[in-house]
């Protein structure tokens, strides 16, 4: 079964491809066919032209030459036969022989056949012609009318012609003689031969009893014999004066194509012959062209169409190689815990991964044809628009982290890693991998907390206060907004650790912290342990009074807390000294002049008494606050 229907794949093109052969062969048969009956049509309408033109110049010929016959028959008949009248008939004879293009020759005989006259040298007078054809027939003959016979071979030049003769009579009505004009045969041999003709174009002159007279090529057995038994000249000639007729060449058995034209002047008939041999080798050079030409085109079309065949099975491939490709990558994605999703040039996603579900909470295929830039808060729709815009204008990779909500309320964090494509493989758009890292950035929010918190008080530390220091300053100056420093000492500390112990002294300063995180604005205000037991408090956007107010709070409060202290006189309990700085209006600050500003101040409150705030200028601080 299987065979059978391999068999059956493979077989139904060749099929198709032998048809389309048979056809294209079939055709091209036809083609050929036709083309070489066209050629033959041609070129027995062209013989038969051809021989009507030859027929017609022979006429011709013969009347130019009948003019000096009948110009001499008039100066015989006239003449007395005296020497003088002799001498004048030959000189007007060799006179009418040269003037005369067709003339080869002229004679006069006697009523005997004796000749008289010739303007041939060789032919001298007294020779006996009265065996020649056409004196016998003149004799016997009482027709006026010129006759036209041969061929004849002259005796020294060898070539050959035909005699154009004409008898006359005396003044009693009596035979008195003949005159004879030789045509050279050559001149209508040349005219024939002027039509070029291809190959071995054969041409003959017939007289009307069917005697060949002129045979080119000359042949010497033609010459003179007759066709009248032939089927040419019985059911050719006899039956139609002119036409065209196909026949086996008695002389060299070739077959010819003929056409051939009775002149109803002369009744000669002119036959021209081409061998068909030779029209097939001459229709043969002009298909070769045709052929090449096709053959060429067959050529250019059959590499053409395995060129194109070759293309589209590389685009096939390609188009194969693409389609596993993304399959592979659609593996990939889907069993990743990553959700991996293919954007196009604009963010919508073209593809997204199975882990979708647990990445955004939502199937995968409900989002499809979706905008990246849905479903987000504000915050990460911007952070998205930013990554596009940047990929758009030529980054390769864009990172981006950012929270989202989940449906049970919790805040997720999510990074997604966002890389342009520009491949072979997945075409354009870009390639999107987001994972859910809300774990790490707690630990790294806890791990930030704890390098940035002192652990004994849970305040900020030193290194992050400074930091803070820095920045508040120069927003502050920037915006020209105010910004205050407390210093916060606790007084006679020394003396409590000496009186309660170290360990108490520990658990002092956790208090004492815990009371400014109570005063200050959460999330606002800035407070950290600087070192051993001074604490520091930026609050920044607040005037004077509002600042103040907030650091006498502190004071108060850890007075308040009446945590024993009786070395710390006069009030027994422990107490602070807090110096207070606001950023000058005017001029330029940094950290540092800023910083000892305030702790001038703190200089001023422990010098001044101490459980007290005093606030000033960097050179003149002033009590505010006593306790
Ligand atoms: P003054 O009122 O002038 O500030 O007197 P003072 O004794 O507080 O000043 P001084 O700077 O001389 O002493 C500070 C003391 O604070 C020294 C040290 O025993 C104590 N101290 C510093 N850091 C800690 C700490 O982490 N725990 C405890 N228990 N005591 C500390
Ligand atoms: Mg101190
Ligand atoms: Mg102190």
């Amino acid at each position: 079964m299987r065979t059978q229907r391999a068999f059956l794949r493979f077989s139904k093109p060749l099929f198709l491809c032998v048809v389309t052969i048979l056809v294209f062969v079939s055709l091209a048969v036809w083609s050929e066919i036709s083309s070489w009956q066209s050629q033959i049509s041609r070129t027995n309408a062209y013989l038969e032209q051809t021989s009507q033109a030859i027929a017609q110049h022979t006429d011709d010929v013969i009347e130019v030459v009948r003019q000096p016959l009948l110009s001499l028959l008039l100066q015989i008949q006239n003449r007395n036969n005296t020497v003088l009248q002799s001498i004048e008939l030959v000189q007007t004879m060799r006179e009418l022989v040269k003037t005369s293009r067709y003339l080869r020759s002229l004679a006069y005989l006697g009523p005997d056949g004796v000749l008289i006259e010739s303007t041939t040298d060789y032919f001298s007078a007294g020779v006996d012609l009265s065996e020649r054809s056409y004196f016998k027939f003149h004799k016997s003959s009482q027709d006026m009318a010129p006759r036209i016979d041969g061929p004849f071979k002259g005796p020294l030049s060898n070539e050959w012609f035909i005699t154009l003769s004409q008898r006359f009579n005396d003044a009693d009505g009596h035979f008195a003689g003949v005159l004879v004009a030789t045509i050279d045969v050559y001149q209508f041999v040349n005219f024939f031969k002027g039509f070029g003709f291809p190959g071995q174009a054969a041409f003959a002159m017939i007289d009307g009893d069917g005697r060949i007279l002129i045979r080119s090529p000359v042949n010497e057995t033609a010459m003179g014999s007759s066709i009248a038994n032939t089927d040419f000249y019985r059911f050719g000639l006899l039956k139609q004066p002119k036409g065209n007729y196909d026949y086996i060449s008695p002389f060299d058995g070739s077959e010819k194509l003929s056409g051939y034209y009775k002149s109803n002047a002369t009744h000669i008939t002119a036959l021209v012959a081409v061998q068909r041999q030779d029209i097939l080798w001459y229709w043969i050079k002009i298909a070769r062209t045709r052929w090449l030409c096709s053959l060429a085109a067959v050529l250019a079309a059959a590499l053409l169409a395995i060129r194109l065949r070759r293309n589209w099975s590389i685009a096939r491939s390609a188009q194969l190689i693409i389609a596993a490709r993304e399959a592979e990558f659609r593996l990939i994605a889907n069993a990743s815990s990553d959700l991996i999703e293919k954007l196009d040039d604009y963010g919508v996603r073209e593809y997204v991964s199975a882990a979708s579900k647990n990445v955004l909470e939502i199937e995968a295929k409900d989002i499809v044809g979706t905008s990246v830039l849905e479903g987000h808060d504000a915050e990460a729709q911007q952070y998205w628009t930013e990554a596009l815009a940047n990929i758009a204008s030529g980054s390769s990779i864009e990172r981006l982290i950012y929270r989202k909500r989940k449906k049970n309320g919790d805040m997720a964090w999510l990074e997604s890693v966002v890389t342009r494509v520009r491949s072979f493989d997945v075409g354009s758009g870009m390639v999107s991998v987001t994972r859910d890292v809300t774990s790490q950035r707690l630990l790294q929010e806890e791990l930030d907390r704890l390098a940035n918190t002192d652990e004994l008080t849970q305040l900020f530390n030193k290194r992050y206060f400074n930091g803070q220091l820095a920045k508040k300053l120069d927003e502050a100056q920037s915006n020209g907004t105010p910004l205050c420093l407390l210093l916060i000492d606790v007084d006679k500390f020394k003396l409590f650790n000496d009186s309660y112990g170290h360990l108490p002294g520990d658990n002092c300063l956790k208090a004492i912290a815990a009371e400014i995180k109570a005063a200050i604005r959460p999330g606002v205000d800035i407070a950290a342990r600087c070192g051993g037991e001074e604490l520091a408090v930026l609050l920044p956007g607040l005037d004077d009074e509002a600042a103040r107010a907030i650091g006498e709070n502190i004071r108060q409060r850890i007075s308040d807390l009446a945590i024993p202290h009786q070395r710390n006189l006069p009030w027994g309990h422990v107490t602070v000294s807090i110096g207070m700085a606001m950023l000058s209006k005017q001029g330029h600050e940094t950290v540092e002049t800023f910083f000892v500003k305030a702790d001038h101040c703190l200089y001023s409150a422990k010098n001044s008494g101490r459980n007290r705030l005093v606030q000033g200028a960097a050179d003149s601080p002033t009590a505010s606050a006593v306790a």
